[in-house]
């Protein structure tokens, strides 16, 4: 049966006509879910009887389990089970400018980024748009806050469950829904080009993320699979085009790994690859996980990338390190979390 918390609201307009009830009735129903949080249908109390046993009838509702919470300084690391017993993570960091959520988006992942923890797990099954929405949902129930912020930067490749997010996007971004705003959300894909190419006509201001980590196709090759189906001409063409149309900023992550892809020449590539587009580049400090092949590059190699890619003209800040001790950082987070943490 289909969870309610994964329904937008046109298709519970629809939902409505079909049953020929008037279609005003999504809008309570969705205050009742998203607003006053009610945890069953029978306490909708403006929705008669009646309708509230259909809705019973064709709708569950029900959230998530919370098996395992780890709290650190400014952030709080979630485990979830799943209904069929799969597990995902979840990240809450409290900022000076609000409360950010990173979420997950698949159980595993196949894009196969050497130096990330999430993708050991292959890919086992995109998340139901329920399973993204309950994700805030319950974080913010649990810590009783207000989620500003979210990051589809957890296990998994956004892009590659691509309908089911632009449903989550629908769903929280519906002035009766969660009603985050479009410039809140921020969604990082490792670069599937025809799926940037869809977004870009998604009329919704949503940020756009790329991993990019490496200013040239031979060392992006050798730390990301995805980039021999699309190299880094293809990226930066279709980033073009996306902002050409839509006017907004893309934001390009790279992660600083210690002598693979840190070094002055490289911020040289970089600036010129990036020079005169819109954009700014992330520069993350690499979080050490058991890919022992990779070593965070020296705080002086941070320093003197962001630098050179600044005197270049490169709008550039470096990611503040969050949850490293609770592993809940970038690339930290798994769904195979039986295996040890
Ligand atoms: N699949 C999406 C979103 C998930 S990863 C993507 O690739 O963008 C979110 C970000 O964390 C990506 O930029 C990813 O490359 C980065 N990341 C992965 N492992 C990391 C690690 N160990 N340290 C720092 N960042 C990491």
């Amino acid at each position: 049966m289909t969870n309610i918390y994964g329904v937008t609201h046109k298709c519970l307009e629809n939902y409505f006509e079909n049953i020929n009830e008037k279609k005003f009735k999504a809008t309570q129903v969705f205050e009742w879910l998203y607003q006053k949080r009610i945890n069953n249908f029978d306490d909708m109390s403006n929705i008669s009887k009646r309708v509230i046993e259909k809705l019973k009838e064709d709708y569950s509702i029900h959230k998530l389990e919370i098996l395992n919470k780890q709290v650190g300084e400014d952030v709080v690391k979630y485990l979830f089970r799943l209904d069929d017993n799969n597990k995902i993570e979840a990240v809450l960091m409290r900022h000076d400018y609000g409360n950010s959520l990173c979420i997950s988006t698949q159980v595993g992942c196949n894009m196969g980024c050497h130096f990330c923890e999430s993708g050991r797990l292959k890919k086992v099954r995109n998340l139901e748009t329920c399973e993204m929405v309950l994700q805030i949902l319950m974080v913010e129930e649990d810590l009783n806050i207000r989620i500003s912020h979210l990051v589809l930067m957890g296990i998994g490749e956004p892009f590659d469950n691509y309908d089911n997010v632009i449903n989550l996007i629908e769903i929280i971004n519906h002035p009766k829904g969660i009603a985050l705003g479009s410039r809140h959300i921020t969604i990082s894909t490792c670069g599937l080009v025809p799926k940037i190419r869809e977004f870009m006509n998604y009329d919704k201001q949503v940020n756009l993320a790329i991993s990019l980590h490496a200013p040239n196709n031979e060392i992006r090759n050798k730390i990301m699979n995805i980039n021999k189906v699309y190299p880094i001409e293809e990226i930066i063409n279709v980033v073009k085009e996306y902002i050409n149309k839509t006017n907004r900023r893309v934001t390009f992550e790279y992660i600083m790994l210690k002598g693979v892809n840190d070094s002055i020449d490289n911020a040289l590539e970089l600036s010129r690859l990036l020079k005169g587009i819109n954009c700014y580049v992330n520069l993350i400090p690499y979080n050490e996980t058991s890919h022992i092949e990779f070593r965070k590059s020296s705080k002086e190699n941070i320093n003197n990338f962001y630098d050179t890619l600044k005197k270049n003209n490169i709008n550039v800040t470096v990611r503040r390190e969050f949850g490293s001790k609770v592993s809940a950082a970038c690339g930290q987070l798994r769904s195979n979390y039986e295996e040890g943490i």
